[in-house]
């Protein structure tokens, strides 16, 4: 084992990683006078985006925006939803995928985890979907599914797509987590009717902060940018005749997304080699690393997490205490929306169990409650060295040994 510098502590969970590109566009940006949220590094990342994503024949148009946040509000917004709508997402989840409903006055209903890539259950969407098929007033239809790609694995996609056909709903796809990661050969966010990717901080590239929504609509997109740039009517004078949002992404930040485009491919690779180190390194204990289908996806492993088998004794937050007094980064699985104080009226479906209906109220037998408990994202960042990987390695495994 190497031993660690005192200056590669602390070991993060994910970091921005610049190349040099990013400032010779900011540069650009600045020369020519371009700060604002339109300008050429604007125009040109949408249609660098839009060629990536659209590589295996599918026409592809982008929005970039200020936050992926932003992206999945339009698409709730180009979706129709409003007051009283039922819109089915997925439980487990940052709560951005499912707060834009709420902003529009939607009522979100969570869809519980399957185990196999730790997203939407499909068998549970359909006891959402039959229950909610509007036979009477208490049956609304549902309007839409707001699907997310889990730490860069993609979702079942066939199988949830089949059924937003089957019952007429429209599927939003919350890619945020998930660009590059691809399904069938074909890009995450580009499934769906509309798609939000995410450019925050941690995520696998970065602008600091920034979005994009991915529809194949052309008309769509117009439509969206009018509401992200103050739904300006086209007069003279500032006239108004829908509520608009400052939602576009400047000018400057969209110079950032265009150098770390470049190496979107690259950054993909080393996720995947951190998430094979962990998968060798942490052979031997009751442990297993996230889950996908490796026939049909391939991830883009932004964070690596494993889950500690059943009836094990060394539990998720004791590695986090543990870890972070050795300045070793860890986060807890993201805790269900069932289970947050703010959503705990809402209803949520499991497969197994709750009433005949299929609905369970903060129910304790579901898949994401389990995941949530046993689960435990690991430092990911592209960054880290063989050695500081070895480092969080051997920490793990030290726990393991001492009980
Ligand atoms: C990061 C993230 C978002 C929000 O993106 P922002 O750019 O931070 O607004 C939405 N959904 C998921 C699943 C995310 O991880």
């Amino acid at each position: 084992m190497c031993a660690l510098k005192p200056e590669e502590k602390p070991i993060l969970l994910s970091s921005p990683t610049m190349h040099g590109e990013e400032l010779e566009y900011i540069n650009e940006a600045f020369e020519r006078n371009w700060i604002a949220p339109l300008g050429f590094n604007v125009d040109a990342f949408e249609q660098e985006m839009s060629e990536y994503l659209s590589k295996r024949a599918f026409e592809c148009n982008c929005l970039a925006l200020c936050s992926g946040t932003a992206a999945i509000h339009l698409a709730v917004k180009l979706a129709g939803i409003g007051r009283g709508n039922i819109v089915l997402c997925s439980d487990m989840t940052f709560a951005a995928t499912v707060n834009p409903v709420t902003y529009e006055g939607g009522i979100p209903v969570f869809i519980d985890s399957e185990y196999d890539t730790w997203n939407m259950d499909p068998q549970a969407l359909e006891k959402a979907l039959k229950y909610y098929d509007g036979r009477d007033s208490l049956h609304p239809k549902a309007k839409a599914v707001i699907v997310a790609h889990l730490y860069g694995t993609p979702a079942k996609i066939d199988e949830l797509l089949y059924l937003c056909d089957k019952y007429g709903v429209i599927m939003i796809e919350d890619a945020a987590e998930s660009l590059s990661a691809t399904y069938g050969g074909r890009q995450t966010g580009t499934f769906g009717k509309y798609g939000a990717i995410s450019f925050n901080g941690n995520k696998i590239i970065t602008t600091s902060g920034g979005g994009m929504l991915l529809t194949d609509d052309q008309s769509a997109r117009e439509k969206a940018l009018f509401w992200a740039t103050q739904a300006r009517d086209s007069a003279p004078w500032y006239q108004h005749s829908e509520i608009g949002y400052n939602y576009r992404m400047s000018n400057v930040v969209a110079g950032i997304g265009r150098g770390q485009l470049i190496h979107i491919e690259e950054h993909r690779e080393l996720k995947e080699k951190i998430y094979r180190r962990y998968k060798e390194g942490l052979k031997g204990l009751p442990i297993t690393m996230n889950p996908y289908d490796s026939e049909k996806s391939v991830p883009n492993f932004w964070l690596s997490c494993m889950l500690i088998e059943r009836g094990c004794n060394v539990l998720p937050m004791k590695i986090y205490e543990a870890l972070k007094e050795q300045r070793i980064e860890t986060r807890p699985i993201w805790k269900p929306m069932h289970l947050q104080p703010v959503y705990k009226s809402n209803n949520f479906f499991t497969v197994n169990g709750g009433k005949d209906d299929g609905i369970n109220v903060n129910s304790d037998i579901s898949v994401s409650n389990d995941i949530f408990a046993r689960g435990l994202c690991l430092p990911s960042d592209i960054k880290m060295t063989d050695c500081q990987q070895s480092e969080v390695i051997e920490n793990i495994r030290t726990l393991f040994q001492e009980v």
